[in-house]
């Protein structure tokens, strides 16, 4: 086969496109993957509605969230045999750098922003091509199930672990958004700390699969959701993660913590807060957390073939990505929307 469809960004301010392309060889270094399932994850909206400026500039083809068989070997691969099922990590790093070096690929400093779906080529296509050092074996695990551990359970995760000397006995949590990364960050905080765990959305639906998953509290997130954190807390949380990272959340999140404690934000809502020393609880702290590193790809492989993450998902048929993308948007998809191919 020389050519293939692909879901791609073609312009800022455009929406996206089905195209055809042709199918990629890989080099040295290289796989060629055909994809088994795509994670459609929030940030993929943000993509699709920014203006020019932030993102790399496309085209590429969207999907970061992505997991597949290998369909053929660039030259001097070693450790992959086609028809290996692999998950491929949205975070794109060189593996070569001293950051790499000490297993904190989030912060490679060769590649920055750019990554699979962004700025690459991603999965929402038949096949795509990866750098074998961004890969990892699946082993028995279904590849079609695995797509969400590419970005969303890994993203969450690595948010969690930051948090998890803290989250002794005694301790409480807040979840900001319990949609998909944040259901992953319900889970982890329930299997891995012992913190009291609150969640808090905008929607009934995700508050009661958030309690399904082990929250101990869930409400809607209003006006007053600080104010009901901190008496349920008796002096707020030592740990809020935001999973929206818009103003409200943002300023929810700083007027929940406790003395020492940290606000960890993931969601890229583009939400801005006044800060200094005045403003937010002492000795707390800001974290702006992106993505994960290989350990943390590892560790969450090795949780979900233990089953002891549940890795819920409405599929979507290729052709229907908008259906998925929607239904993203509208916070009505249960579990999260993976796109499947033929
Ligand atoms: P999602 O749409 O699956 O979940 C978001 C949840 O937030 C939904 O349940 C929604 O109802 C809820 N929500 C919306 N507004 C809210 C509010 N004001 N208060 C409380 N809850 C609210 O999204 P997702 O795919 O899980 O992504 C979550 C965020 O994380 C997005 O902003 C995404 O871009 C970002 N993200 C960041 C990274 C990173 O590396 N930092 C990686 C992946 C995703
Ligand atoms: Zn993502």
């Amino acid at each position: 086969m020389d050519s293939m469809q692909a879901y791609q960004m073609l312009e800022w301010g455009r929406p996206p496109e089905y195209r055809e392309v042709p199918v990629p060889e890989p080099k040295a270094g290289q796989l060629l993957v055909k994809m088994a399932g795509a994670g459609l994850c929030h940030t993929d909206l943000t993509i699709i509605h920014s203006p020019a400026g932030f993102w790399p500039d496309p085209p590429f083809t969207l999907g970061h969230e992505n997991a597949g068989w290998v369909a053929k070997m660039g030259p001097d691969v070693s450790g992959f045999q086609e028809g290996d099922g692999v998950l491929i990590s949205a975070m794109y790093f060189c593996n070569y750098c001293d950051k790499c070096a000490r297993g904190l690929h989030e912060q490679c400093r060769n590649i920055g922003l750019p990554g699979y779906g962004v700025g690459y080529d991603g999965g929402l296509a038949e096949y795509i091509l990866v750098e074998a050092k961004h890969a990892v074996q699946l082993g028995t695990l279904n590849p079609v199930e695995a797509a969400p551990l590419a970005d969303a359970a890994a993203t969450s995760y690595h948010a969690v672990k930051l948090m998890m000397p803290q989250l002794v006995p005694g301790s409480s949590a807040v979840v900001i958004g319990v949609g998909g990364l944040g259901a992953y960050a319900v889970q982890y905080l329930k299997q891995l700390t012992a913190a009291r765990i609150i969640a808090v959305d905008t929607v009934d639906d995700r508050l009661s699969n958030a309690k399904r998953l082990g929250a101990d509290e869930a409400f809607i997130s209003d006006g007053d959701t600080a104010e009901k954190i901190q008496d349920l807390t008796q002096g707020g949380a030592d740990a809020v993660f935001d999973f929206v990272g818009n103003t409200p959340t943002l300023t929810t999140g700083l007027s929940s913590l406790s003395q020492g404690a940290r606000l960890v934000v993931a969601g890229i809502g583009g939400g801005e807060v006044p800060m200094g020393w005045e403003r937010i609880s002492m000795n707390a702290g800001f974290i702006n957390t992106r993505g994960f590193n290989l350990p943390d790809l590892n560790e969450i492989v090795a949780l979900a073939r233990e089953g002891r993450i549940e890795m819920a998902a409405t599929h979507f048929a290729f052709d229907a990505i908008e259906t998925g993308l929607d239904a993203l948007e509208s916070a009505s998809v249960a579990g999260r929307a993976v796109v499947t191919f033929s």
